[in-house]
């Protein structure tokens, strides 16, 4: 398992007038291997979520494992945990600091530990699994660079220090729609590969559709639906009242319904709704 978390209750500033229930009676798993959606109105818990995973906030209740590591221990290997989790916070560009792309992906690897010519070739690897030229792009400035081309250095810096868990915060936002669809294929060529799991905040239901296996849904701090894609956007009369908009395909498989045309299977993504359309049609189609 890559995270466990049971009965795992959080409020910021207990005890003040200010205090927040946050996080209400959490238990959900993720294995390995999945790539898990993260959804729920603003102020729904999702960082407050992730933060627990990361070991930024403070365990209050409840028990918590990440790849083993028990945050409910005494003594945690604070180093060991972030080491394994990749996190990407939204607009993850903003972070590049560093003359050099190089230099710059260098920089993690570097800061756990590894040796300067360990974290050139792993930010080597880094580069070129984030789908860039290590030759062209190396000793470019950061800031030089094109807006899809800073996310994929954010994400080789990431990348260099081989992280189990990769986290992403909306990590299509503000990216044009071939940028985004090139975004979500790298993540998704990483899983399975250079990265085992992948935990996706977004509020963009077609890419959580499309590309997910699993999606846990937040509201008001509890966690209301723990569903693959298909079973969750089946409940079309519950979502809105959840602030959760319909993925694009499904409001059309919808609509087509209503006039009578009826498909079956799920259609999370626009090729499979596209090709029950025309094997509906009885296949003529150019
Ligand atoms: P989301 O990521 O889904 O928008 P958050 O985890 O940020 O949700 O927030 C959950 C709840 O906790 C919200 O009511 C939010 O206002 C509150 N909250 C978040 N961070 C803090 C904080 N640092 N101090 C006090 N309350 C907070």
């Amino acid at each position: 398992m890559s995270v466990v978390i049971e009965n795992l209750s959080f409020t910021y500033m207990p005890g003040t007038p200010y205090e927040k229930r946050a996080l209400q009676d959490i238990t959900l798993s993720i294995r390995e291997g999945e790539f898990v959606g993260l959804i729920g109105a603003t102020g729904s818990g999702k960082s407050t979520l992730i933060q627990h995973i990361n070991g930024l906030v403070k365990l209050q209740s409840g028990k918590l494992r990440v790849f083993g590591i028990d945050l409910s221990a005494r003594k945690i290997d604070y180093k060991l945990l972030r080491k394994g989790i990749g996190m990407l916070f939204q607009y993850p560009e903003y972070q590049l600091f560093d003359e050099t792309v190089l230099r710059d992906v260098m920089f993690g690897p570097k800061n756990f530990g590894m040796s300067e010519a360990h974290a050139y070739e792993s930010a080597k690897r880094a580069i070129e699994l984030a789908g860039l030229s290590f030759d062209e792009i190396k000793d470019r400035s950061p800031f030089e660079l094109s807006g899809g081309q800073k996310r994929r250095v954010a994400i080789a810096g990431v990348l260099a220090y081989n992280p189990e868990i990769l986290i992403l915060d909306e990590p299509t936002a503000g990216l044009d729609p071939v940028g985004k669809r090139d975004i979500l294929e790298l993540i998704t060529k990483l899983k399975g590969g250079a990265i085992k799991t992948i935990i996706m905040i977004s509020h963009n239901m077609d890419e959580i559709a499309a590309y997910t296996d699993r999606i846990i849904v937040l509201d008001s701090s509890r966690l209301v639906y723990d569903l693959t894609p298909a079973e969750l956007f089946e409940k079309k009369d519950e979502l809105p009242a959840l602030g959760l908009d319909l993925p694009t395909t499904v409001k059309i498989k919808n609509l087509l319904a209503e006039k009578g045309f009826h498909i079956t299977e799920p259609a999370l993504d626009i090729a499979s709704l596209y090709a029950q359309i025309i094997s509906k049609l009885g296949g003529r189609h150019e």
